[in-house]
């Protein structure tokens, strides 16, 4: 009998979970509420170690051809001086491939694209998840009423605020506010840009093209939660409107309707474990992250491509694959998730002028080796063999 998996969520970390089981041999069903699947955001900037996991999925080519390999690029202060650069060249000899930017929906998209079309269900609102010796349980609300599903494996990848997560791990104590909002936007611009990241005092504002004459931009700062202006282009602008070129640039490139704002939010308690039973959880559900490594959906792909890899030999021996899932998926994720935290702290989120500039100054002075090899030690990871 063929092995099922339910994947509750048809986000990155969804699709990328169910593309890794399907090509493993599981028979999938995704559950995902929103009424059409697709990828809300803009761009998203893929490290090494995650453009080296969709090679695993086989969908590093597609995506290489889409997105835009990440030019030599860097950290400038906000007139534009640059206080490190990455030395791309040496960056991929030391990786073994570039980073790339691409547009979030061209991910989706290519995820989705990949899987058979049958096992993807929108309008499906996963309300309980239940976990026996043997099977689980989903139960789901659709339109027309209430189902329930049963299966080997269940995949809680259902976000940031995982009810799979709430209801399997009731004393967790969940996310909160990082601190930091967020405005992003994927606009037309041809002009030449390298992938590159600016910070001012509790500011930063990053360029990343994604390929097709795209441009991903955002900018965050340190701000209350719950902010929304009128127009939020007019009060980005009020920030970061007299930054280093091209910003202003960008802005004025920017149609007012494509840009979204986000308060970033983050696991802050890190989970015991990603696995309860018969259920596993992956991506933010597992270890929501802030932004600052651009490593959210790589850590999300990483961990389908070890689920696959470990749940290889289907529903036979799940319990020890799981536990391998754990043990291989907790200690990175949690570990990339505390360094994300630490480099916002030290980067976008730093505020005294004192330490704003006691920072630049010890960033001019790092070598580019120091630089890179700090760069690349999340990014040098590889998928498991076979
Ligand atoms: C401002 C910003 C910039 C970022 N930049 C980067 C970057 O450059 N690089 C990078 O790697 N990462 C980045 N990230 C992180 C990245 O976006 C996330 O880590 C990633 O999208 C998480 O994917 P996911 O599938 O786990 O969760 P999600 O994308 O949240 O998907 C969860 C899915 O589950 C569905 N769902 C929720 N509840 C239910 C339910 N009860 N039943 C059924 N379906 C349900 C939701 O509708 C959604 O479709 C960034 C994040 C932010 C906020």
């Amino acid at each position: 009998m063929d092995s099922d998996a339910v994947v509750v969520g048809g986000g990155i970390g969804g699709l990328s979970a169910a593309l890794a089981l399907h090509r493993h041999g599981w028979r999938v069903t995704v559950l995902e509420r929103a009424p059409e699947l697709r990828e809300v955001g803009a761009g998203l900037s893929l490290m090494a170690n995650a453009v080296r996991a969709l090679d695993a999925l086989g969908l590093g080519p597609a995506l290489r051809r889409s997105g835009h390999a990440e030019a030599p690029g860097g950290i400038r202060n906000r007139h534009g001086r640059w206080l490190s650069r990455v030395d791309a060249t040496e960056m991929v000899r030391q990786l073994g491939t570039t980073a790339l930017g691409v547009h979030r929906a061209t991910l989706h998209r290519t995820l989705r694209e990949a899987l058979p079309a049958s096992s993807l269900h929108t309008d499906a609102a996963v309300e309980r998840v239940k976990s026996g010796p043997d099977r689980a349980e989903v139960r789901f609300r659709r339109q027309d009423g209430v189902h329930s599903l049963s299966a080997d494996l269940v995949v809680g990848a259902d976000g940031l605020r995982s009810r799979v997560r709430a209801q399997l791990w009731p004393h967790h104590a969940g996310p909160v506010y990082a601190g930091s909002t967020t405005w992003r936007a994927a606009i037309a611009f041809p002009d030449p840009v390298p992938a590159a990241i600016s910070w001012g005092r509790g500011a930063e504002f990053g360029m990343v093209p994604i390929g097709d004459g795209q441009l991903y931009w955002y900018g965050a700062l340190n701000a209350p939660p719950g902010g929304h202006a009128p127009d939020e282009l007019t009060a980005l602008r009020e920030h970061f409107g007299d930054w280093h070129d091209p910003i202003p640039a960008l802005l004025a490139a920017t149609p007012p309707d494509v840009v979204l704002r986000n308060d970033i939010h983050y696991l802050p308690v890190p989970l015991p474990s990603y696995v309860r039973g018969r259920v596993a959880l992956l991506g933010d559900a597992a270890h929501a992250m802030t932004p600052n490594l651009g490593q959210g959906a790589g850590q999300a792909i990483e961990d389908a491509v070890v689920l696959g890899a470990v749940c290889a030999g289907g529903a036979e021996g799940l319990p020890a694959a799981l536990a391998a899932y754990d043990e291989q998926r907790r200690p990175r994720s949690q570990a990339v998730a505390r360094a994300s935290l630490t480099a916002g702290r030290f980067g976008q989120q730093l505020h005294h002028p004192l330490a704003v500039a006691m920072r630049d100054t010890a960033l001019r002075l790092t070598p580019g080796r120091v630089a890179l090899r700090s760069m690349a030690r999340y990014a040098d990871w590889r998928p498991p063999a076979g």
